[in-house]
């Protein structure tokens, strides 16, 4: 009998459907030939997006000087312009020493649960959040309590829930504002609730702010860290959204709070950034060019851009829709409409997904893959062209009325 390499069994928890088996059976779909739209991933790059120009020319004017491991936090010149961009902002005692330059946002997080989780420990999670931040959860030894985010409400959470939630084992509570999958964007008075119950419970606030150029409509982005004062703060940004390089794998954390109490949490992210020795080189040497304020996502996301364009395509498809009903995004990338009606009777988000793909050849991923308890929506990029996401919502109406037997 061969041997069977056991693997860690928490994995058996952990789901990251984004790549998972539907896409899986895109690939098998594509390799016989059938054309798909993917609508899978928010992947800028996949859809005809390019990294500024002048991002670009950062990296190869300087491709020479990348041969060397750097810093373990980063080079000194990329913090330094971080650092700067987040005391304009207001983050308090923002300093090159306290920013942590990672292979994409995604390594951050991993190693922020890392260096602040044992067995047993809790973090608060959103519900439907970015599946990442409770696998990394999980798989850093911790559990993810989620915090529910309700459509009727614009995926808003409420403070006295999420304050409920609050327990002995709690460490840390999660924001991903703008939020994926929803696209909420959360106002300050929300926030500095939030921070109220992190300053309560002596909790660390972690807030994913990914997403925190791509606002439309005159949505205005809170940063947390500003309002969170002494209260410890780890900020993520990166340069996969806002700066269309999600290839060049380069993401950031910024530590703030008071110095007392976050110095053992930041030698451990250092130490743990040591470990894995350093971020990609080539790609840091963008971070300057990327914060000099010419944010060219802006012309995208203004009436008349492509990604406002997009958004417009979905608000209006949706709208249309006698199956359907969306909170409009106010950020990020996404769309993530709501099954209703005759349709959402013993509707399944996964069977849907699965029926969309096999029988439309459209890859969207369901609700549920997102922690949403709730088995009733689903979530589309809004990074193809608008003609496409029209004709997306038409393939969808054509499914969900057999469903309702229209
Ligand atoms: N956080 C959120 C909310 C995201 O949507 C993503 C990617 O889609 C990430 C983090 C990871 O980004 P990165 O490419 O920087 O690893």
């Amino acid at each position: 009998m061969s041997h069977v390499l056991k693997t860690r069994e928490r994995l058996a928890e952990v789901r990251y459907e984004i790549r998972g088996e539907l896409a899986r059976r895109a690939r098998e779909l594509e390799a016989q030939g059938r054309k798909l739209i993917k609508l899978n991933i928010g992947n800028p790059g996949a859809f005809g997006f390019r990294a500024p120009e002048h991002l670009q020319r950062a990296i190869a004017d300087r491709i020479h000087e990348t041969d060397p491991y750097t810093h373990q936090q980063g080079l000194p010149a990329a913090r330094e312009a971080l650092a700067d961009f987040h005391r304009r902002r207001g983050t308090p005692n923002a300093s090159p020493e306290r920013v942590f330059v990672g292979n994409g946002v995604s390594e951050l997080i991993d190693l922020s649960l890392r260096a602040l989780l044992n067995p047993g420990d809790e973090v608060l999670v959103p519900s439907p959040d970015y599946p990442l931040w409770t696998a990394a959860t999980i798989l850093n030894d911790g559990c993810a309590v989620h915090y529910p985010c309700r459509p009727e409400d614009g995926f808003l959470p409420d403070p006295d829930v999420m304050e409920s939630l609050v327990t002995p084992r709690t460490r840390a509570i999660v924001v991903i504002n703008p939020n994926n999958p929803t696209g909420a964007v959360y106002p300050r008075a929300l926030l500095e609730r939030i921070v109220a119950i992190a300053a309560r419970h002596r909790l660390l606030l972690l807030s994913d702010e990914i997403y925190d150029e791509v606002l439309y409509d005159g949505a205005t982005f809170q940063p947390l860290a500003p309002l969170a004062g002494d209260v410890p703060c780890l900020s993520f940004g990166g340069l996969s959204k806002v700066h269309r390089a999600c290839g060049w794998r380069i993401g950031w954390a910024v530590l703030s709070g008071d110095p007392l109490a976050v110095g053992d949490f930041h030698h451990a992210m250092d130490l743990l950034g040591a470990l894995r020795l350093c971020a990609n080189v080539p790609g840091q040497f963008a971070i300057e060019a990327a914060l000099s304020g010419n944010a060219t996502i802006h012309a995208l996301t203004a009436p008349g851009g492509r990604l406002y364009e997009a958004r417009r395509a979905v608000v209006e498809s949706v709208a249309a829709s006698p199956y359907l009903r969306m909170a409009t995004p106010g950020g990020a990338l996404y769309g993530f409409p709501q099954v209703v009606g005759d349709a959402a009777i013993a509707f399944d988000d996964q069977a849907f997904a699965l029926e969309m793909l096999e029988s439309e050849g459209v890859l969207i991923v369901p609700g549920t893959s997102f922690n949403l308890r709730e088995r009733d929506h689903f979530r589309v990029t809004l990074l193809p062209e608008p003609d496409v996401l029209r004709e997306v919502f038409a393939r969808v109406d054509r499914v969900l009325a057999r469903r309702a037997g229209a």
